[in-house]
């Protein structure tokens, strides 16, 4: 027998003679080791997929609620629409395979209509840190059809993919956030004639990765690149939830519930409040507004986050479990200094938040101008033990740092 008629294991190269089995193939052979070891490597693999199913535990939708208002002051509808959808798009998920049966559960995207800093980001990560899946925010006004400058949409699961550490099984079950849907909006309901870079073609784009695709995803983000591995990531189950400011959407909801009152107004025009059109915010509203139709199917749970009055600004301040007052106060006490805010000290800085109209989001540029010289100060002054927020401090802190002329973002 010359050497290369000698029959050898195609996958550690031992001599047939070396082996206890060798088993032939079409045009390759195994040996008895090799087998084993193949087995092994199964089995871990099906390990692996029992773990992540067993990982997830899925909380009922009260439980979700009851989470969030730990975290979230107010916007009781929002976080329980957030709860049930949320509730379903796992029971889905973690449904057996159903493709024998009649009913298959669609997918239940999400947007949430809301001013800035009303709580639409804090209500995603929260429920996403709850449920301890991978979550990741992406901006939608940097987004660009593909082969235009901007980043393509499959840049949002490179993101993903690195929130969940490049474990594709946990990235699966992610959910995404997408920031400032709003911004991607065609400029009239009539669809264009001539190309929407931005705007509609982005809408397009995102259609797929919504509803359920496998997307080649560069591990790395940046344009693709022939030399680059990508890693494939089947969208399906991604939960995604995007949310936006939608200025000036009020005036759709407005039009069409005049229209629609015609002739039933007494019945509807009782209960219409007015301040807070928001609440009556429907689907086709955001197709007025200059979403495409088929965006809006794929993200068929809508709801709405309220404004922010005085008072749920003055709790978001001192109440939720991560309170500004109550990290700041953590932040001193690391040095052993004891900090406390009188109340009418909080009213000072809610009145300014007010008048910025940005939601929480002013609270915290506020308290951080407040904060500022005693954070620089007391670590360094071993006789300072104690500091009291009064309302003489805040205004002298926001007189010296001329707070009205600071940019607030
Ligand atoms: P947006 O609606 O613009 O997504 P965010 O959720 O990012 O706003 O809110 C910005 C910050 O303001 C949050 O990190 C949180 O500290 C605070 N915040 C906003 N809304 C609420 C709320 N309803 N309850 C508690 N904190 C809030």
């Amino acid at each position: 027998m010359s050497e290369n008629d000698k029959v050898l294991c195609s996958f550690c190269g031992k001599d047939k003679q070396d082996t206890n089995i060798l088993i032939a193939g079409t045009s390759a052979h195994i040996c008895d080791l090799c087998i084993e070891q193949a087995h092994e490597i199964v089995k871990e693999d099906a390990a692996d997929e029992v773990f992540i199913a067993n990982d997830f535990t899925l909380l009922k939708p009260k439980e979700i609620k009851a989470h969030l208002d730990d975290f979230v002051i107010g916007q009781d509808d929002a976080k329980k629409v957030m709860s049930v959808a949320v509730y379903n798009h796992y029971k889905r998920i973690l449904q057996p395979d159903t493709s024998d049966e009649d009913i298959e559960i669609e997918k239940s995207n999400i947007i949430m209509v809301g001013r800035t800093g009303t709580g639409k980001t804090l209500i995603a990560r929260s429920i996403a840190k709850l449920l301890k899946v991978p979550f990741c925010i992406a901006d939608a006004t940097v987004l660009t059809e593909a082969g235009y400058v901007g980043e393509d949409v499959e840049s949002i699961l490179t993101r993903l993919l690195q929130a969940a550490d490049y474990d594709v099984e946990k990235a699966k079950r992610g959910i995404v956030f997408i920031d400032e849907i709003d911004k991607v909006a065609r400029k009239s309901d009539n669809p264009s004639i001539t190309r929407d870079v931005s705007g509609e073609g982005v809408q397009q784009a995102m259609l797929k990765l919504l509803e359920g695709t496998i997307v080649n995803v560069p591990p790395q983000g940046g344009r693709k690149h022939p030399d680059q591995k990508m890693i494939a990531l089947d969208t399906k189950d991604i939960l995604f939830i995007s949310g936006g400011a939608f200025d000036g959407i009020e005036q759709h909801i407005s039009s069409r519930m005049n229209t629609r009152s015609i002739g039933f107004k007494s019945a509807s025009e009782g209960t219409i409040d007015k301040e807070n059109l928001l609440q009556y915010i429907a689907p086709q509203d955001l197709k007025s507004f200059g979403l495409i139709p088929e965006l809006i199917g794929r993200m068929p749970v809508v709801t709405h986050l309220n404004p922010l009055d005085r008072a749920a600004l003055k709790l978001i301040l001192t109440e939720p479990r991560n309170a500004l007052t109550k990290q700041y106060q953590k932040l001193f006490d690391m040095d052993g200094i004891s900090l406390t805010f009188d109340k009418k000290a909080i009213d000072i800085i809610v009145d300014k938040a007010m008048e910025f109209k940005l939601g929480a989001r002013g609270l915290r540029s506020i308290c951080e101008t407040i904060m500022l010289d005693a954070m620089f100060e007391f670590p360094s002054d071993e006789s300072k033990k104690e500091l009291k927020i009064t309302t003489t401090y805040v205004r002298a802190q926001l007189t010296k740092h001329s707070f009205t002329k600071l940019k607030v973002a």
